[in-house]
């Protein structure tokens, strides 16, 4: 029998949320303010908040870096629930995942080169024919985008909404390299760990329409989504590895939480500043209010 086993959530608790880095690099202010959403967004809600660890892609992957973000988020006072969950012990959940999209015919074995994909803005589907066993040398697993609107609403942005064929086309659930793809691998944990509610940056805010459309086809719970604007250095780009943002320090941790809760739109009393983070997040948790944060995507927050 092919299917996730989704295990009961734990009893009384309506909301689980969870906070999934990928380890590239140590946190940063724009994770610092991700992590914290999410963590107040739950704590708010009396729910558990879990860490993922989403170390799926090696190559992005910097030693050491899991323990120094988990270290620093525990530094931050930001404490989570129950055990870490790695996304490299996960790879059964996701070859399981795999097959049950296969059995309904959805995907498909696709040997195209970037080259030959490179004049295309969404697949033009050259391998669509492909469904049965792989076909020889390297290919990648892509799946069938529907010709469909798919859309939901968000806690903090407008309602989106997307026809997944004309806006993102057949997409890709396991790579050339065997690497399980971030659309399927993060819709899968999110279920084996009964997330209810996902808090993250609004730089996913347009891939959420795929996670729906592979949660409907593998018949999992799709979770409230909420996306909060991303934190952007003075040359507009989003802070993040990629772009040399500073780690954040131990020292710093007063200073760059009471920024953060600010960040989010939370008017921190002027007293709590420089106050330890145990009790700027004391107060951000009981006065907290989603509909204060900043939602425009073209107006992201300034760092
Ligand atoms: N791992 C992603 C990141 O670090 C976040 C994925 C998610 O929250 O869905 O940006």
């Amino acid at each position: 029998m092919l299917g996730l086993t989704i295990p009961e959530p734990p009893r009384g608790c309506g909301y689980i949320g969870r906070f999934a880095p990928t380890p590239s690099g140590p946190l940063h202010f724009g994770s610092l303010v991700a992590a914290l959403a999410s963590y107040l967004d739950a704590r708010a809600h009396q729910g558990q908040w879990l860490v993922r660890i989403e170390d799926i892609d090696p190559p992005r992957c910097q030693a050491g870096a899991s323990d120094s973000i988990l270290q620093t988020l525990d530094d931050y006072g930001l404490h989570w629930d129950g055990n870490i969950c790695y996304q490299s012990q996960q790879t059964t959940h996701y070859i399981s995942a795999l097959k049950q999209l296969q059995q309904q015919q959805r995907l498909f074995f696709c040997s195209c080169s970037r080259s030959q994909l490179q004049a295309h803005t969404t697949y033009p589907g050259t391998c669509r024919h492909q469904l049965g066993a792989p076909v020889k040398g390297a290919c990648s697993y892509r799946i069938q985008a529907p010709d469909l609107e798919i859309g939901f609403d968000d806690l903090i942005m407008p309602t989106y909404k997307e026809n997944l064929a004309q806006a993102v086309g057949d997409f890709i659930l396991r790579r050339k390299d065997s690497l399980f793809a971030y659309q399927l691998a993060v819709v899968v944990d999110d279920a084996l760990q009964g997330i209810t509610h996902v808090i993250r940056g609004a730089d996913l805010y347009q891939q959420t329409p795929r996670q729906i459309f592979l949660q409907q086809g593998l018949n999992l719970p799709t979770p409230t989504y909420g996306h909060i604007p991303l934190i952007m250095n003075d040359q507009g780009q989003k802070l993040s590895k990629q772009n040399f943002a500073q780690a954040i320090t131990t020292e710093a941790a007063p200073a760059l939480m009471s920024q953060a809760i600010q960040r989010l739109g939370q008017a921190l009393p002027a007293e709590l500043v420089a106050a330890p983070v145990v009790d700027q997040l004391s107060w951000a948790t009981q006065n907290w209010n989603r509909t204060l944060i900043p939602c425009h995507r073209q107006d992201p927050i300034a760092f």
